[in-house]
């Protein structure tokens, strides 16, 4: 990665060495470029609209469907610029088909999966940013195997193109649709693999052919709360959906939940998140795991309530608690549902809207921190 290492665990941000880089895709560039590559094989320049247009536009990648493209070129313009980067080697569905988690295979063998989920009025698509994941939260299934490698802009992007595909084609229960939502909450921390993630957003937000035309509103990036970064994105401009994974509001419990706080502790990753609200006038989602007897104590909802509210109560932020979701061998459960209730009640009582995710997938390991992506 290009830009300088903040961090002194230098595994967290860099690549580790020996992999090879996945073969550029279309999605990689953006239309400039692409029609730079497209010149460099010796044609046309304009061929890349056409191009872009089938796979962004139409979610077309066989090269049988383009048909205005003449069919000599068209084997041409798919190797040079579609090169097949994610394999499907497993699907999993549950929730009456509503949900549909996919194990993907890369270029180089790695693993990753990404989870579609529709609902009554929308379609998210769940997706991975990295193979593997370099922060070890504890709780996480991801973490426990460390980081394999970054994923490219085209890899992340491959994973919604496949989603807008399948709720295009009426593949997913309830007719065809539309690919709403997009949430970096699959495997990896999007953060520290900030340059790819961001061409995949500006490839999802730009409008076709150049790119998927979704809203950057319906976007979700989540991190640990790597604040180099957060403050980065808070300078793009373009307004995402900003989740900041908390799970505990002191340093002395985060530190151990979530490693990377001994690094940007509580109070600079909260701040670097009020800030990002302050900036874009998005409301930032606070995450926060309900693990039982470690984090869901009523005083830790009090200390979480005056937290936030220190920041001011112009609806900047909400609190998004997701029951824990125990990954294999793990001596952590989620939280009593009294003991939740009562954490939402006090959250609220101190003016901070606060939601309970639910848990879609749980039974094909498709949950939030359940993906580990070892078996295929
Ligand atoms: N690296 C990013 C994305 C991770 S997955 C991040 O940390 O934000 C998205 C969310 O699921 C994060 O809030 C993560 O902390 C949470 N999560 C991880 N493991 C979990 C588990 N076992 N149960 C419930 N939530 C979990």
């Amino acid at each position: 990665m290009s830009h300088v290492n903040p961090n002194p665990l230098p595994l967290v941000f860099e690549q580790p060495k020996g992999r090879g880089k996945p073969p550029r895709h279309l999605a990689d560039l953006d239309l400039a470029a692409r029609k730079e590559a497209v010149e460099a094989i010796g044609l046309p320049g304009y061929r890349a609209k056409q191009l872009s247009t089938h796979y962004f536009t139409r979610l077309v990648s066989d090269p049988a469907e383009m048909t205005d493209l003449p069919a000599g070129i068209r084997d041409q313009l798919v190797e040079g610029l579609m090169p097949h980067l994610i394999t499907p080697v497993k699907t999993q569905t549950a929730d009456r088909g509503t949900t549909r988690k996919t194990l993907w295979k890369l270029f180089d063998g790695a693993l990753v999966e990404s989870v579609l989920m529709r609902y009554p009025d929308r379609a998210t698509i769940c997706v991975s940013s990295q193979a593997g994941c370099g922060m070890a939260c504890p709780f996480c299934a991801t973490g426990q195997g460390g980081l394999q490698r970054n994923m490219s802009t085209g890899e992340i992007i491959e994973q919604v193109v496949d989603g807008a595909r399948a709720m295009a084609r009426g593949e997913i229960p309830g007719g065809p649709g539309r690919l709403s939502n997009v949430v970096f909450m699959g495997m990896g921390e999007p953060m520290a693999n900030y340059n790819a993630v961001i061409g995949a957003v500006r490839r999802m937000v730009d409008d076709g052919p150049e790119g998927l035309g979704m809203s950057a509103r319906n976007i979700t990036v989540s991190t640990v709360g790597l604040v180099p970064r957060i403050k980065q994105l808070t300078g793009e401009g373009i307004p995402v959906t900003l989740a900041l994974s908390l799970h505990a509001p002191d340093d002395e419990l985060r530190d151990d939940l979530v490693p990377i706080n001994t690094r940007f502790k509580v109070e600079e990753a909260v701040e670097a998140a009020w800030e990002y609200a302050r900036t874009t006038k998005r409301r930032v989602s606070i995450e926060y795991a309900m693990i039982k007897d470690i984090n869901d104590q009523a005083w830790r909802a009090d200390m979480l309530g005056d937290l936030l509210r220190s920041y001011g109560d112009w609806g900047w932020v909400h609190v998004n608690l997701i029951p824990l979701n125990p990954t294999p061998g793990s001596i952590w459960t989620a939280s009593d549902p009294a003991d939740e209730r009562e954490f939402v009640r006090r959250l609220e009582a101190k003016g901070i809207p606060t939601t309970v995710r639910d848990t879609r997938g749980q039974e094909i390991d498709g949950a939030c921190g359940q993906l580990a992506a070892a078996d295929a």
